[in-house]
């Protein structure tokens, strides 16, 4: 297992200045101090990476990207390449996120992400997670897909360096998060799909999070019942309070 215990935030597109992001990275850097055996990573906007990235200091915290392209140069006007991004500092990107498929990404351009993220050395966060569920149950093959499309090529040694992101379409920037039960049943079928692919060691050994309105509140359940090494929060990322009560409570997780 790569990561046994991780916090990805995903800044979206807030804040607004970069005063106001090196103020907040600031106070999450500081809240860190005391905290052993969880790697935290922090998603900004991408014109902020490399400022915050200088601000870090502190082997604690990691600078992320929202997202990639996978060629390396070229004609291609609007994006930005992994080894773009490994040289201002991210040493992950988070890659398929829900808010980029509604603009029309795929599960086979997450694939050509991955490998080219792979390429850099750079930890890709395969969000995963369907749309919707239906009574029959439609949603577990559509999960089975989407893993068999992204991960086409990436091999057996490769698929250690990844991290896949569990978050439900639906609970994402909801008020509630997917009940914990939940998530360990999802959690056990993303395991069975690896091994699957790869091999039962690969399944037990994936490292896999949980993302869709974590908060504060609901982080220690998540953990206790959840199954999972970690969580992916969004908008309870963007304040150091509830950032700190959630990595703290993943830290104090026994795995
Ligand atoms: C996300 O941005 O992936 C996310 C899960 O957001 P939120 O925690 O705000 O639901």
């Amino acid at each position: 297992m790569k990561f046994k215990k991780i916090v990805v935030g995903n800044w979206k597109m807030n804040p607004g200045s970069l005063k106001e992001a090196e103020k907040t990275f600031l106070a999450i850097t500081k809240g860190l101090e005391k905290v052993k055996g969880v790697a935290v990573v922090i998603c900004p906007p991408a014109p902020f990476i490399y400022a915050l990235h200088k601000l870090s200091g502190s082997r604690k915290i990691k600078l992320g990207a929202q997202d990639v392209f996978w060629e390396r140069s070229g004609s291609y006007t609007g994006e930005v390449s992994a080894s773009q991004l490994k040289e201002v500092g991210a040493k992950f990107v988070i890659i398929n996120h829900s808010e980029r498929r509604a603009l029309g990404e795929t599960d086979s351009g997450a694939n050509k992400k991955v490998s080219a993220l792979l390429r850099e050395e750079i930890t890709p966060v395969v969000c995963i997670g369907e749309a919707r569920r239906d009574k029959e149950g439609l949603f577990l093959s559509y999960i089975e897909n989407q893993i068999k499309t992204i991960f086409e090529g990436v091999s057996a040694a490769m698929i250690r360096n990844v991290v896949i992101a569990y978050e439900p379409v639906w609970a994402i920037g909801g008020t509630e998060s997917m009940k914990p039960t939940e998530i360990y049943e999802m959690t056990i079928l993303i395991r069975k799909i690896l091994s699957s692919l790869y091999n039962n060691k690969i399944g037990a050994e994936a490292t896999i999070i949980y993302g869709g309105s974590v908060n504060a509140e609901n982080i220690e359940e998540i953990m206790r019942e959840g199954n999972v090494q970690g969580v992916l929060p969004g908008r309870a990322s963007q304040e150091p309070e509830p950032l700190a009560k959630i990595i703290g409570a993943v830290a104090s997780t026994h795995r």
